[in-house]
């Protein structure tokens, strides 16, 4: 390495300093993005474990307030087991992507 001129060293300097500007921001980013991943994030799968899966009677449809249409006999829905509010199951896990809460009582599911 003696061989390289010191001109081209001190190019290489600027390309190795520039090098770990980047690296920098690279590390800081990821330790950014490790500690975003800590942060308590509802688990969809869990979260929709808490609600109670239930088939509406066919007499008396409930309104899912997330996509405000009628839940009926004709679907399985899951029920909170607070308000006993039921929702489409559908629109329950991608509320459950968002929020750990209740759609209707705002109960927090741990
Ligand atoms: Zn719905
Ligand atoms: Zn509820």
């Amino acid at each position: 390495m003696l061989y390289y001129a010191s001109d081209i060293d001190k190019d290489m300097n600027t390309y190795v300093n520039e090098l770990c500007l980047i690296g920098i921001m690279a590390a800081t980013m990821y330790v950014y993005k490790q500690i975003n991943a800590k942060a308590p994030k509802p688990d969809t799968d869990y979260l929709l474990t808490k609600y109670k899966r239930v088939k509406v009677p066919e007499d008396s449809p409930e309104d899912c307030v997330i996509c405000l249409d009628l839940v009926t006999f004709m679907y399985y829905g899951l029920q909170c087991k607070r308000c006993k509010h039921t929702f489409h199951k559908k629109c329950l896990r991608k509320w459950c992507d968002e929020s750990a809460s209740c759609p209707h009582c705002r109960y927090e599911y741990h």
